[in-house]
């Protein structure tokens, strides 16, 4: 008798590779367990008090009657709500369930076990209490006001897989409407992450990111974000495309994010590749073609960040890239968000800034970077890894220095 341990990509993965070891002769299938669903049976965090509760005279401090006269100290003066309550670690995960990982609109009691997920992230690398909140609406202004409604509980905001364009409307009304950070992740932990990945794959190179033309695949959530943090790195040739080829002043279809980086250029992403520098694909598995790859410049760099497909399986480019990274942990140069969010929520709740700005993006992605030492730094080793404990620290420290420098740190 032999325990099996497999890690299926998908249920009917699953189902297929208990079939085919069912149908091996002699051999006898006694039992099947799913470690994953077992896993998150439950869920996957709940909350803890942090005082004891063990008294008639520990109910009486923590609860009636001695916190009435916490709530009368918030009244007289508001700003105590952050010595005295959860609110100055707290952070609301807020979704929709209309972009849930790569998987679509499957609404908001199927986002949760990703907002758990992102829940235990905050915790675990950040000591941060982050609460999922999974919306019964797909409605701009109902999501707006929700949010609204319900920040008197929290130090910071994140939104998460909430589908394009309607995110790009609802992250911006809510930065002017509340006075607490507002972070959509998928957009900018997503532009963060990628900019200290290209600082890193530049020095491989040795090239600059004012010379260099890239090529940004997608005009999503991710795309947006990533192409406005490169121009404000430096980046002067950004060329974008979507599932409908370059976004090009000739075309009538677009919106007005995607307006703002329309070139000369038309025609298909394959017209893009030719003599690009950089590719950054955050599209759709596979349409990376290794033909695409050779047009490219000299040293050419290929971020291939579709998740779980990549626009380009690593193994069909090999060595004819002189960098190669994707969102996966099973291959080198993974780009993560995870080493984004954290820090940023850690420095932006620890100093008391009411917004998140670009500077603290820029300063974020160098500082992710910079963690990187020269003597390790080469082409299957341009980023830290999400495990490297350096990380939140040094995300964290960035943002509180963007935020002094720019004078909206409050504590
Ligand atoms: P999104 O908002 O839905 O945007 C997807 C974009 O890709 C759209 O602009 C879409 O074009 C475009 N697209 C779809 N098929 C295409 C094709 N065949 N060729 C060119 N463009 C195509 O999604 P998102 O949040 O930005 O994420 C996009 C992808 O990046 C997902 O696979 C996601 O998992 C991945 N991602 C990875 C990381 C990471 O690794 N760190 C982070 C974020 C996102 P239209 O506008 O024409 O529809
Ligand atoms: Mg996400």
């Amino acid at each position: 008798i032999r325990d099996l341990s497999v890690d299926a990509a998908s249920t009917e993965h699953a189902e297929s590779i208990v079939q085919a070891v069912k149908a091996l002769p002699e051999i006898k299938v006694i039992n099947v367990y799913d470690r994953t669903f077992n896993l998150h049976r439950g869920g996957k965090i709940s909350i803890a008090s942090r005082i004891p509760l063990k008294s008639v005279s520990d109910l009486a401090m923590a609860y009636t009657p001695g916190v009435g006269r916490i709530c009368n100290a918030i009244a007289q003066n508001p700003e105590e709500v952050y010595n005295l309550t959860i609110k100055r670690n707290t952070v609301a995960i807020v979704t929709d369930g209309s972009a849930v990982l790569g998987l679509g609109n499957l609404g908001p009691e199927a986002a949760l076990p990703v907002m758990e997920g992102k829940a235990m992230l905050f915790k675990e690398f950040a000591g941060i209490d982050a609460f999922p909140i999974c919306l019964a609406t797909q409605n701009t202004e109902e999501i707006i006001q929700a949010v609204k409604n319900i920040a008197p509980v929290f130090g910071g905001v994140n939104l998460e897989d909430i589908a394009a364009p309607r995110c790009f409307e609802i992250e911006q009304r809510l930065r002017q409407e509340l006075d607490i950070p507002v972070f959509h992740d998928d957009q900018h932990g997503t532009a963060i992450v990628t900019l200290a990945a290209l600082f890193n794959a530049l020095r491989v190179v040795h090239k600059s990111i004012t010379d260099i033309r890239i090529v940004i695949n997608g005009a999503g959530a991710a795309g947006v974000a990533i192409a406005h943090l490169l121009r404000k790195a430096g980046a002067e040739k950004i060329w974008m495309c979507d599932s409908k080829g370059i976004i090009s002043t000739s075309r009538t279809d677009l919106t007005p994010e995607k307006q703002e980086f329309a070139v000369k250029a038309q025609g298909t992403l394959a017209g893009a590749m030719q003599g690009a520098d950089v590719f950054i694909g955050v599209s759709a598995p596979g349409v990376l073609t290794p033909e695409m790859v050779a047009s490219m410049a000299k040293d050419p760099i290929v971020f291939a960040m579709a998740n779980p497909i990549p626009e380009i399986q690593p193994e069909l480019v090999g060595n004819k890239v002189a960098v190669i990274a994707t969102g996966r942990s099973d291959y080198p140069n993974q780009i993560n968000n995870v080493l984004a969010f954290p820090g940023v929520f850690r420095g932006a709740l620890d100093c008391r800034a009411n917004t998140i700005t670009t500077t603290m993006y820029l300063e974020a992605a160098s500082a992710i970077a910079s963690l990187v030492k020269p003597s390790d730094l080469d082409r299957e080793h341009i980023i830290p890894s999400v495990f490297d404990d350096r990380v939140v620290g040094a995300v964290a420290g960035a943002v509180q220095r963007a935020a002094r420098d720019e004078g909206i740190a409050k504590r």
